[in-house]
């Protein structure tokens, strides 16, 4: 009796050790595999006269590293300013991530400069947070039916990139205290250091970029979880802020209401504020409203990543527990990018009025309504 019971449970406890094995064998080549995701993951088609630079062209000490990233540059016929746009500082923020894509693949500079960095921490895009469940891509459909898919990574560089992280991150410029892990956050390494950490060395990257380049204006996309309370808004640094305050006007007029925030001075490390302390750059970070990213949401999946609609935080509104306007954000993955979108035109047209003959004209970026209307994949190419 003893004995047969005894083999029993050895039999389980095998069974046990099988499964937990393939179990580890799979969910490990599904995790290898966001590091290599073949040629058709994150491809992008630059519109015409975009030249493809990496950042380590203004940063050596990035050549050849994880952290090293794609910028693409394009300049029109008439001279004037220069604008940078990132988009993916934080890679599980996705609409951030594709508005960068669709100006990429839609912008016709007339008039300055514009550079793009769409995928600005590359070593962020390898992975997706322990527990959080999140689908590793999402696509769209082009007009002609081709599928144009993109990884959803994280907020942080891979630990395989950067491990460990110390228990408290003091940042290097101002000696503030942070967790750790945001050591790994390119949104907390700025202005970064040379021969820091891989994050830090980034942040330093791009710093030189916008020295070196003297740019004007520089633009970081991000988004946040809907209980936040910055969202659908334009974050500006100080001497951003008069621009900014036009801009918020036009954005009225144009139906798209955006909340003005000043940037908290005293938070360090931040990519705009960074840039705006430490050099003659006019900074900016938006903020659009994902859901996919919320600690309140229920299932976690593509449909939720694209159409923003969850059950959890309409329960959560409808008890009046969110404390936001949850009602009139702009939820569908068409609108926040569309929100992105067009903020950037705005602010490059406006340009010129706060910075005379640095004016900077982009065409053929899609109008909000237009984008909004027809998604995203009509906006890519094949
Ligand atoms: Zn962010």
């Amino acid at each position: 009796m003893f004995e047969k019971r005894y083999l029993g449970s050895r039999f389980t406890a095998s069974l046990m050790l099988v499964a937990a094995i393939a179990i580890t064998a799979v969910s490990g080549l599904s995790y290898m595999k966001m590091r290599e995701p073949g040629p058709d993951i994150d491809r992008v088609v630059p519109h015409a006269g975009f030249e493809h630079k990496r950042l380590s062209d203004w940063f050596e000490g990035l050549a050849g590293t994880p952290a090293d990233t794609d910028i693409y540059v394009q300049e029109g016929a008439e001279p004037g300013g220069t604008v940078l746009i990132l988009g993916g500082t934080h890679a599980n923020e996705p609409a951030g991530v594709i508005a960068a894509v669709v100006m990429l693949e839609q912008a016709d500079v007339k008039r300055g400069r514009l550079m793009i960095a769409p995928y600005a921490n590359p070593m962020a895009r390898t992975h997706t947070f322990p527990q959080d469940a999140h689908p590793q891509t999402f696509s769209f459909r082009t007009p002609n039916g081709v599928t144009r898919a993109f990884r959803y990574g994280a907020r942080i560089t891979n630990p395989v990139n950067e491990w460990p992280n110390p228990d408290i991150y003091i940042h290097p410029e101002s000696g503030q205290t942070m967790a750790g892990i945001e050591r790994s956050n390119l949104n907390r390494a700025h202005p970064g250091v040379a021969d820091g950490g891989a994050t830090e060395r980034l942040a330093y990257g791009f710093m030189e970029l916008i020295k070196q380049e003297k740019v004007d204006l520089a633009i970081d996309l991000h988004e946040a979880s809907p209980e936040y309370p910055v969202v659908d808004a334009l974050v500006a640094h100080e001497r951003a802020m008069e621009l900014a305050a036009m801009v918020t006007m036009e954005l009225e007029f144009e139906g798209v209401p955006i909340r003005l925030e000043p940037s908290p001075k005293n938070l360090r490390g931040l990519n705009h504020r960074e840039w705006g302390d430490n050099a003659d750059v006019l900074a900016v970070l938006l903020e659009t409203c994902n859901a996919s990213a919320g600690r309140f949401r229920g299932r976690t999946d593509e449909a939720l990543i694209l159409t923003g609609e969850d059950k959890a935080y309409e329960k959560a509104a409808g008890l009046g527990r969110l404390y936001v306007p949850w009602e009139s954000f702009d939820k569908r993955f068409e609108e926040r990018v569309a929100r992105h979108v067009t903020t950037v035109r705005l602010l490059a047209d406006n340009l010129e009025f706060v910075r005379e003959g640095k004016g900077v004209t982009v065409e053929g970026l899609p109008a909000y309504q237009e984008l909004s209307d027809l998604g995203v994949g009509a906006f890519l190419s094949d």
